[in-house]
């Protein structure tokens, strides 16, 4: 039902980046099983993100799959043509690395937009996406969040 609930609020909020998860916000926080609802509904509201602000031609999901141990996540294409994002659910109990993860292998999606997919080529067609992708789901609230800059201290 929560997972519904949050489908629902990242529809309505399709295209807008999604803010950092707020405890304060929400006392159900606290539980490991509404912590990963809560960075789950990030990571759908983050991929509808993407979709609006670096569209690709085909359809993209997002599956929770246990996975090998550092292994974060995975793109593939589906049965059906599409795209599939896999996040691993060891993922899920890190807000930023889920989300991290989310960028990245959409990123390897986006990079198709220049050539030819491999998901293990890292190269600058994949970076040049991963910026664009990054920027689109972090940029808006990693900024704010920065300190102001300083000078160093002369000594
Ligand atoms: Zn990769």
């Amino acid at each position: 039902m929560k997972l519904l609930a949050a489908s629902l609020v990242a529809l309505l909020t399709l295209g807008q980046p999604a803010p950092p998860i707020d405890a304060s916000q929400d006392p159900a926080v606290g539980s490991p099983t509404s912590y990963r609802d809560a960075v789950f509904a990030l990571l759908e509201a983050d991929l509808n993100t993407l979709r609006d602000r670096e569209p690709v031609l085909r359809p993209v999901s997002l599956e929770i799959e246990e996975l090998p141990a550092g292994l974060w996540g995975y793109a593939s294409r589906n049965l059906i043509g599409g795209w599939r994002i896999v996040v691993s659910e060891a993922a899920l109990e890190h807000e930023v690395l889920a989300r991290e993860t989310l960028v990245h292998e959409y990123a390897h999606i986006l990079a198709t937009r220049a050539g030819r997919f491999d998901e293990h080529a890292h190269g600058a067609y994949w970076g040049v996406a991963y910026s664009r992708a990054y920027r689109a789901v972090f940029a808006s609230w990693e900024l704010a969040a920065l300190p102001p800059l300083s000078k160093p201290e002369d000594k």
